[in-house]
């Protein structure tokens, strides 16, 4: 019986096992899904916990609910990956062999990588949305929030769902508006980018949606670190930018294996071939989702949209066959 190892059981893991069951025969291929807990995070709705109006359960629910029968689900947190002896092992001691193996561990903010968030501002003045944890701390922040410079801010691309926190922008927006206050506001949005967005047509459009709103941009800004005295983010090139209340997406990163492995980049991001998103050094290892390196938008919709190519190829591979189908890159997202 050969076994595929999927690592992560987030937006990819579980669509992925869910395409795949009934593609693989039962009795010749086990499947296996670990992840570190059994809470699956819808995180697209993470972007309205700060504004009211979503209870936990909307947003999480029971990952082996997802998962289909014949699929078994392991919880532990991965802690090395060698592929040398096709073997993972996790935290817990417990070792899991593989014959084919998914890397979907996803990405994650990283507030430690950049000097002076994780100071004495921390969730005070200084908040994130990317976790469950971060967006209800924002929540009560913008509750006692009566006016004064409201920041939105990108430390570095890429990040899961770029346009996230410009829809932050616009959310915030309506909200003073609603509350009365929005006079007593400034709302800026900080960005690594020249733009509003990653792409021209997209930065063009979004950037007029920033700008009919009173927002304003600033762009091309590296942060280098965070003044939690000043209350001010602060460039490379030594430019300030105040704020009264932040709200940063902190570096985004794979997961800590990922690097040791040697099939990671800088970000810990799996190197993929970017149209079949195979292992550019293991044959045997695929990543899919946000885990991955490549120069898409980190996304669910960018899921949806490589995996009848991914699923075909994965299933033309485990079978000897040559890779025939390419992912091309596009993705829709729905802001
Ligand atoms: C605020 C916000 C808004 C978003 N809005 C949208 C949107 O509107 N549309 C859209 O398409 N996308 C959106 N996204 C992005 C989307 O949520 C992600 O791109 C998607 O979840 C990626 O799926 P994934 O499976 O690659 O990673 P994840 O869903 O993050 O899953 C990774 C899994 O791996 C597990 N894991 C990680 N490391 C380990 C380890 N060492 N051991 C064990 N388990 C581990 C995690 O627990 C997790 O369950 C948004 C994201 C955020 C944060």
């Amino acid at each position: 019986m050969k076994h595929l190892l999927v690592l992560g059981g987030g937006t990819a893991g579980t669509m992925l096992v869910n395409r795949l069951r009934d593609r693989l025969a039962r009795d010749e291929w086990r499947m296996t899904v670990v992840d570190r807990d059994d809470e699956h995070h819808y995180q697209a709705g993470y972007l309205f916990v700060p504004f009211g109006g979503v209870r936990d359960d909307d947003v999480v629910r029971s990952r082996r609910r997802f998962v289909p029968d014949g699929v078994e689900v392991l919880y532990g947190e991965v802690e090395r990956l060698d592929p040398a002896a096709d073997l993972v092992r996790l935290a817990d001691g417990r070792e899991l062999p593989y014959d084919q193996l998914i890397i979907a561990t996803g990405t994650t903010p990283r507030p430690d990588q950049t000097p002076g968030m994780l100071g004495t501002e921390w969730r005070r003045s200084v908040h994130e949305f990317y976790t469950l944890e971060g967006a209800r701390a924002l929540a009560d922040a913008l509750a006692a929030f009566d006016g004064g410079r409201f920041v939105a801010h990108v430390c570095e691309m890429p990040i899961k769902c770029p346009v996230a926190p410009l829809e932050l922008l616009f959310l915030a927006d309506a909200h003073f508006r609603e509350r009365g206050i929005r006079e007593r506001v400034e709302l800026v949005y900080v960005t690594p980018l020249d733009g509003a967005f990653t792409t021209p047509v997209a930065a063009a459009r979004l950037g007029h949606m920033l700008e009919a709103r009173g927002i304003a941009v600033e762009a091309d800004f590296v942060v280098e670190r965070i003044d939690e005295a000043a209350r001010a983010l602060v460039s490379f090139d030594e430019r300030r930018v105040p704020f009264d209340l932040l709200v940063t997406v902190p570096v985004n990163m794979g997961a800590p294996f990922v690097g040791p492995s040697g099939l990671g980049d800088e970000l810990d991001h799996v190197r993929v071939d970017p149209g079949t998103l195979q292992s550019r050094l293991r044959q045997n290892v695929f990543a899919l989702g946000d885990a991955a390196d490549l120069p898409i938008s980190k996304s669910g919709s960018g899921i949806h949209s490589c995996l009848d190519a991914f699923v075909e190829n994965l299933v033309d591979h485990v079978h000897g066959r040559p890779l025939r189908h390419a992912f091309d890159g596009h993705v829709t997202c729905f802001v």
